[in-house]
């Protein structure tokens, strides 16, 4: 039922566009091994929590990722390996999933982050123009996703704030 859609769109893209899509490269889901392996103990460890990740196209139209609250779950849209930007996206959302702890609401978690003065007028800029959320989560997770020592730091927050799953759960 999708071929026909798929197939005069591929026509129209540039050959190199042509043949990632027909590889299924920038929408396909990829496996969880396809982050930087720096990342991987900061994906087992969110799965242990009781978040899941997905590397697929998010539910929302236009996103690179998304964290949804209530599903507990991470997405990183593929095309964000093409674009260089999977662990920055990764990173970002990963903080939104350790401010939702404990209860479910994302909220600051009060990180006090080191930002150059061009990096907090940049992320001012995207903040006023394109997101809607809360500020300082956003302004949070902006700053936490270009840190070098971003996976310790999440890794220990979410240990702190993020009760296991346990037989017994609620
Ligand atoms: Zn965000």
């Amino acid at each position: 039922m999708l071929e026909p859609m798929i197939l005069p769109l591929a026509a129209s893209l540039p050959l190199a566009a042509a043949i990632a899509l027909a590889a299924g490269s920038p929408l396909a889901p990829l496996p969880l091994g396809a982050l930087p392996a720096d990342l991987l103990p900061l994906v087992r460890e969110l799965q242990r929590h009781g978040f899941e990740v997905k590397l697929a196209v998010p539910p929302v139209r236009g996103v690179y990722g998304l964290y949804q609250a209530r599903e507990r779950r991470i997405w990183v849209a593929p095309i964000t390996f093409e674009l260089g930007i999977a662990r920055q996206t990764f990173l970002h959302e990963a903080t939104h999933a350790v401010q939702s702890c404990p209860n479910g609401v994302v909220a600051a978690l009060g990180w006090q982050l080191p930002m150059a003065p061009v990096v907090r007028q940049q992320i001012g800029g995207i903040l006023t123009t394109s997101y809607l959320g809360n500020k300082a989560t956003e302004q949070e997770a902006f700053v936490l996703q270009g840190q070098p020592d971003a996976v310790p730091r999440l890794l220990a927050a979410l240990g702190k704030r993020c009760p296991l799953p346990g037989p017994l759960s609620r």
